[in-house]
């Protein structure tokens, strides 16, 4: 995914996360269970595709990493 944006975000949740490239204990954020993401491939052409559940977590956690956010 390049340029990845969430553009829609349903069921708001608290998530207990952790990041491979920290130390430390799991920490509380606020995720959503499903995603709308819009982002670009290798070939640099537009892809969107809804997301849900341990994906949709995964997804959302790196995208703040591209914001610099870290858990
Ligand atoms: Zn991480």
């Amino acid at each position: 995914m390049f340029n990845p944006e969430i553009i829609k975000k349903q069921e708001p949740y608290e998530a207990q996360e952790s990041c491979l490239s920290l130390q430390g204990y799991p920490k509380k954020t606020k995720r959503y269970k499903s995603i709308k993401v819009r982002w670009q491939n290798k070939n640099f052409e537009w892809r969107v595709k809804k997301f849900t559940g341990w994906t949709a977590q995964i997804i959302q956690h790196e995208i703040d990493h591209c914001d610099g956010i870290l858990i």
